[in-house]
């Protein structure tokens, strides 16, 4: 029975646990490592993570892909009572896509202040004054798994390349140093 000592399972760390793990399958992927999950009603009703490599898509990202799943499972692009959980910051493509979704609530791990846009930066799409909907917005959710998971996978990006590749915008590191 259900009394007020039940702990409560479904957290948001819950959530993005789980979009954690999908995160690490995209780095295996050789992906640059972000997951989403869409819970609607406390279940998980679609899973994404990043596919731009395999698909030569800019678009797969992961929120993307989970939005078309989680539409494809409700029957309804209204996501009204759907919330997102990803690994890291939405940037303006996926916000926006979010709004026109109508999606509840995202909430997200590692911010993103190059190419975020859901507060973690200066646009904030989710959120612009004068738009038709509005998502709440939730930061900083196990966002230091978040962020190991990312350093980590364009390390081992830079050790293939001998360290003189190209540095990607995502990188934790990369934009430690640029903020400097
Ligand atoms: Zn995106």
């Amino acid at each position: 029975m259900m009394d007020e000592d039940t702990p409560v399972l479904f957290t948001d760390e819950y959530f993005m646990r789980a979009a954690l793990r999908l995160a690490e399958r995209a780095a295996d992927a050789g992906e640059v490592p972000v997951g989403a999950v869409a819970v609607r009603e406390g279940m998980i009703i679609a899973k994404a993570w990043n596919q731009v490599e395999m698909l030569k898509d800019a678009t797969a990202h992961a929120e993307l892909l989970v939005l078309t799943s989680a539409a494809a499972a409700l029957g309804d692009w209204r996501l009204e009572d759907v919330d997102i959980y990803v690994t890291k910051e939405p940037c303006a493509m996926c916000a926006g896509a979010m709004v026109n979704a109508r999606v509840r609530r995202v909430i997200y791990g590692l911010s993103d202040p190059r190419s975020g846009a859901c507060g973690g930066s200066e646009l904030n799409v989710v959120n612009f004054k004068g738009m038709l909907h509005n998502v709440e917005v939730k930061s900083g959710v196990l966002e230091d798994e978040c962020r190991l998971l990312m350093q980590s996978f364009f390390r081992s990006v830079r050790k293939a390349k001998g360290d003189s590749g190209r540095k990607e915008l995502s990188d934790p590191d990369n934009r430690k140093k640029e903020e400097v």
